[in-house]
């Protein structure tokens, strides 16, 4: 029972040290209290974790489900380790990155948030070409970085950088694909009257609009009064606490408000030892989408505070995102709920069409993420060939949004290990537990002192179950649907 020279126990204490130095590090950068992000010494330190030898090994004591978390770690960090250069190198030029816009210089992170927030058109189509021009920049090491994914893929054994996240995850990417399929397709109907009208209310039409568009319509600061900057945090109390849970004594919980220069403008959540020290980000402006993302942040946090500390560690800190992912989704909705804004931000009610941009927003983005787990498909099927694939994500995107897509996006766009199948499944999971959550405490269930107990309950076992496990759990007895009846029926109802 070796993993690298090392004994079992040694080598899981190992990967919690590990983690927890990565995390601090990402902390750190994008908190802005570092400009460098390295990473390097860390992979070096702990080499023997991810080594071809340990990865092998763990390949085969997959027989359990801590075997099966841990070989996955293990193998996506042995292609991480190799392709980390390339991952540095993009991150820091997209960090030192300049776009040119309106005779001025802008920051490539503030000039993609600018794009939520341009009112004007003809402007924001040239943000959005300028920006298109930085990335296209960076290409040529995404698309190297690709190739090694899947090179490195197969010298493990397996036939393809898809087969390889299928394996180690247990998810059936292909059948996710199918399903997701035919929710565009049952959608899209639906789809394309809610864009229509949404962008007509801006005089804007279908057949020019673009993503910049659509999200300028939904994300316009139309709202932002109602949500103030100042009250972010004393919200979150109130929220926990009606919930019967205590900010305050949280110990492990830590919030970073604090503005810095180089603080990444999106919230993140940063387990640093879980569940001893967990850290929510945010550079807060306020406004809707700034509590959406805070809220969503906090829900992860709250999970991963609240692990039990006696789990080991494949269920403390590995296993199944969509866990984690679900949790966030449920605290995200809280925000625009009418009694949750009348309980935290005493308004006194929710406005019509706030609702309706934001169900647009979420239902786009569920299109969006069966896009890219289908483009995410063919491209790592095919061994990338940049030339044919630009095209293809703009094709893919533009069936799914009904808006004009930038080809030169096709590789920025894309995740690692298919994480947009993973809010896809996590979609359909926070759809059960607040089905759940409102069958047990009613449809005002986040006012109930229980429930921070039923969640409590939850979040306490790590992410040792599926979502999709933990969800049957919940609600044993109810006819397992298809996924693609439990989208439809998330995005619609
Ligand atoms: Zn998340």
């Amino acid at each position: 029972l070796k993993m690298g020279g090392m004994k079992a126990s040694e080598y899981e204490r190992s990967v919690e040290d590990f983690l927890g130095q990565l995390s601090l590090e990402e902390y750190r950068h994008l908190a802005g209290r570092k400009d460098t992000f390295e990473t390097e010494g860390i992979f070096r330190e702990y080499a023997e974790l991810f080594s071809r030898s340990a990865v092998l090994e763990l390949l085969q004591k997959r027989q359990d489900r801590p075997g099966r978390h841990l070989a996955e770690f293990a193998a996506h960090n042995h292609i991480e380790r190799q392709i980390r250069d390339l991952t540095e190198e993009i991150a820091n030029q997209e960090n030192a990155a300049e776009v040119l816009w309106e005779g001025g210089r802008q920051p490539f992170h503030s000039a993609c948030r600018q794009l939520f927030s341009e009112p004007d058109r003809k402007k924001r189509r040239e943000l959005e070409k300028a920006i298109s021009e930085v990335v296209a920049r960076q290409n040529n090491f995404r698309v190297e970085r690709i190739r090694r994914q899947g090179k490195i893929a197969r010298e493990l054994g397996f036939s393809d950088y898809c087969n390889f996240c299928e394996q180690l995850s247990g998810v059936s990417l292909q059948a996710l694909e199918v399903e997701t399929r035919r929710f565009l397709q049952e959608t899209e109907e639906v789809y394309r009257a809610k864009v229509t009208a949404a962008l007509e209310k801006e005089g804007l039409s279908l057949e020019e609009a673009t993503l910049a568009d659509l999200r300028w319509v939904v994300f316009a600061p139309r709202w932002e009064s109602l949500f103030p900057v100042d009250k972010l945090l004393s919200a979150a109390a109130t929220t926990l606490g009606a919930m019967g849970i205590e900010l305050a004594r949280q110990k492990n919980l830590h919030f970073d408000l604090e503005p810095r220069p180089r603080k990444y403008p999106r919230a993140f959540c940063c387990p640093v030892r879980v569940p001893g020290e967990v850290w929510v980000v945010v550079a807060p402006r306020g406004g809707c989408i700034d509590y959406l993302a805070f809220f969503h942040e906090l829900g992860h946090a709250e999970h991963f505070s609240h692990i039990d500390p006696q789990l080991p560690v494949a269920y403390r800190w590995l296993g199944d995102k969509a866990v984690s992912e679900g949790f966030a989704f449920v605290f995200q909705a809280l925000v625009l709920k009418g009694k949750w804004l009348q309980e935290n931000l005493q308004v006194p009610e929710l406005p019509a069409d706030l609702t309706e941009a934001w169900r647009l927003v979420d239902f786009c983005n569920a299109r969006r993420c069966a896009a890219r787990l289908r483009f995410g498909l063919e491209l790592h099927r095919r061994n990338c060939d940049p030339g044919l694939m630009a095209d293809r994500y703009a094709q893919l995107m533009e069936e799914a949004t009904l808006v004009k897509a930038s080809p030169e996006n096709y590789l920025f766009d894309l995740d690692d290990g298919f994480y947009s199948a993973t809010y896809l499944r996590a979609w359909v999971f926070d759809a059960g537990l607040r089905g759940h959550l409102r069958s047990e405490l009613g449809g005002e269930w986040f006012l109930s002192p229980q429930a921070g107990e039923l969640l409590g309950k939850l979040w306490r076992r790590g992410q040792e179950k599926t979502a999709e496990e933990l969800a049957e759990e919940l609600r044993p007895g109810s006819r397992p649907e298809p996924l693609h009846r439990r989208l439809v029926e998330r995005m619609l109802v």
